[in-house]
């Protein structure tokens, strides 16, 4: 199974016809079909690593201001408590525990909607460690990698950028072009997952760009669990490339 990446962005894509949201369509076509989902979201940023234990996870509508339709719209994907077990055991003893107080959030579900809209597929999720250092994400990525001929598909969702005050400024000016540094750090981050360049990933943020493209780390490091779950030499496919409210990233990669 490959390893994906996506920028999900702003939550609107759930329920407008838009670049984005016919490119998480378009995802479906472009991974086999798996048997079941590990979805590291940026929107479950935690003291931990937790992994949903839940029979039925709950549609979690975490955003606020949106219009009301958003907030109706379910995802009904049953869960996997043998594989959440089975990714508490990879990660290896007292690094990760199993949780039942979280469900979906919408870093999975805004692209899931779309990319497999059944919904028969059992989703897990796993907390994205805030504790942790870039290494420590991607040698977790490292050891759920055998979840990959377990027929799983890892499926890590970000943005690589991600400045959304800058983004709502530009939404508020109706300034569309894109800054230089979101440009140069969403390719140079591009450039350095096509060449496995696991230092690069893991120093990114101390970069001028990096620091600027994320305020937060929060919507970076889900990269690092696909990367570290990746091997040297897998080919990189980008899907889903460009910008939406000006600066965010809305790239997705596949790798393998
Ligand atoms: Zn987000």
């Amino acid at each position: 199974m490959p390893v994906l990446f996506v920028g999900h962005g702003s939550p609107m894509n759930v329920v407008e016809d838009n670049p984005w949201s016919r490119g998480f369509r378009a995802l479906g076509g472009l991974v086999p079909r798996p048997r079941a989902i590990l979805a590291v979201s940026a929107h479950w940023y935690a003291d931990g690593s937790f992994v949903t234990a839940n029979e039925r996870p709950e549609t979690i509508h975490d955003f606020g201001g949106f219009p009301e339709e958003l907030y109706r719209v379910q995802y009904p994907a049953p869960g996997d408590p043998a594989l959440a077990r089975r990714v508490v055991a990879l990660a290896g003893e007292g690094r990760a525990s199993l949780a039942t107080d979280w469900g979906l959030d919408h870093g999975t579900w805004s692209v899931l909607v779309h990319m497999l809209p059944a919904a028969d597929v059992p989703v897990v999720q796993l907390s994205v460690d805030a504790r942790l250092p870039p290494e420590g994400h991607l040698a977790l990525g490292r050891a759920l990698s055998p979840l990959r001929d377990e027929g799983v598909l890892i499926l890590a969702s970000g943005n690589l950028t991600h400045d959304l005050r800058h983004a709502f400024r530009s939404m508020s000016a109706g300034v569309t072009a894109t800054p230089d540094w979101a440009r140069r750090f969403d390719e140079a981050a591009a450039a350095a997952l096509e060449r496995h360049d696991q230092a690069w990933l893991a120093g990114a943020l101390r970069t001028e760009d990096g620091r600027r493209s994320h305020p937060t780390p929060d919507h970076w490091l889900p990269l690092l669990y696909a990367a570290g779950a990746a091997a040297p030499g897998e080919p990189v496919r980008f899907p889903v490339t460009g910008f939406d409210l000006s600066s965010l990233s809305m790239r997705a990669a596949i790798i393998g």
